[in-house]
């Protein structure tokens, strides 16, 4: 099979994530239409080159050794946000705060938690991001999923939605995405936005390197009802630094890239606050953030049990 037109060749990965750490893909393209993207999945397939999609970057670790394989970032129509009445139709690259603040100007409702979560359209059906009881699944209509055998259209339940997870896979890609809302006035949504960017502001850092949420939430009885970034802080890990990588002083379960970190440097802080909550608790946290390449994990991520 032909080559597809556009594939680059060691891209940098790290500018393309938010916390900017991680090496280079192999192979690099920017498919602007389904066909396009359809026509370098099928490719990929064929030659036996592992894929995988950068969103927005949000909520990745990009191994340093980076990709062996084909890294793929939604371009062109595949970010584009259009109203049809009541609904929106976007491409999987679409800026999901960028959907929800056009939502609020067009005077729609439905999609308003969004504007907290830094990520694209796509990266948040992969992930069932959600925010401040705002559930993506309730305003998500379908969603047109890429592979190398073509495009299918696919509903909420037919998603696999848990807590942060869907049953995408990485050859997987949502190219376009229809949320269904409902009508109501401009100057409330707005307010309803500029209410949540408030209390977020309250609740996270702003303006540092950071994918967000390092672990997920534990649904261990042990944790009775707390936070990974409760559990870390009560381990001692609020501005625990190791390398350029740093557990935030605001947010616990946010790892910081506050000096040039490595990978590595933010894997070993990982595994040291999963370590110590796993001492002082018993609980294994799991990481929520997503590792792309050839991840190599510190010999001690494996908690030994018995401490
Ligand atoms: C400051 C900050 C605050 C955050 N707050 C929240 C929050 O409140 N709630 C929350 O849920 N998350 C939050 N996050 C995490 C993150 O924004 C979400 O997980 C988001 O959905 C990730 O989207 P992304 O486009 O950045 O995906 P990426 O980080 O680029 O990728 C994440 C995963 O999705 C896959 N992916 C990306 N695009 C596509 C696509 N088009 N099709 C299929 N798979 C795709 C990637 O391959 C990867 O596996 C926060 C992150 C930061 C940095």
């Amino acid at each position: 099979m032909a080559e597809p037109a556009g594939i680059d060749r060691d891209w940098p990965l790290a500018r393309l994530t938010t916390v900017r750490t991680g090496g280079p893909a192999d192979l690099f393209a920017r498919p602007a239409s389904p066909e396009a993207l359809v026509e370098l999945l099928a490719w990929a397939a064929a030659e036996g080159q592992p894929v995988e999609v950068i969103g927005s970057g949000s909520n990745l670790l990009v191994a340093d050794r980076g990709l062996r394989g084909l890294a793929l970032k939604l371009d062109g129509e595949l970010t584009a946000i259009e109203r049809r009445g009541e609904r929106i139709l976007t491409g999987g690259g679409a800026r999901l705060p960028s959907v929800s603040a056009k939502a609020a100007r067009w005077g729609l409702s439905g999609i308003e938690f969004g504007v907290n979560i830094p990520g694209s359209v796509g990266g948040a059906v992969r992930m069932n991001a959600n925010a401040y009881g705002g559930q993506l699944a309730r305003a998500l209509e379908w969603a047109d999923v890429c592979s190398a055998e073509g495009l299918s259209r696919r509903e909420p339940d037919d998603l696999g939605f848990v807590y942060r997870h869907s049953n995408l896979d990485p050859g997987q890609v949502v190219a376009r995405a229809c949320f269904a809302l409902s009508e109501a006035e401009p100057e409330q949504v707005k307010a309803t936005l500029a209410e949540m960017r408030a209390r977020r502001r309250e609740a996270q850092p702003s303006g540092i390197k950071t994918f967000g949420s390092t672990f997920k939430n534990p649904e261990d009885a042990r944790a009775e009802g707390r936070s990974a970034g409760q559990l870390l802080e009560a381990s001692g890990c609020r501005g625990l630094e190791l390398g350029g990588a740093r557990f935030s002083d605001k947010h616990a379960n946010f790892v910081e890239n506050h000096a040039e970190a490595t990978t590595a440097d933010v894997l070993e802080l990982m595994a040291e606050g999963r370590r110590r909550v796993y001492q002082r608790f018993g609980i294994v946290l799991e990481p929520e953030v997503q590792l792309i390449g050839d991840v190599e994990w510190p010999a001690d991520w494996d908690l030994d049990p018995n401490g």
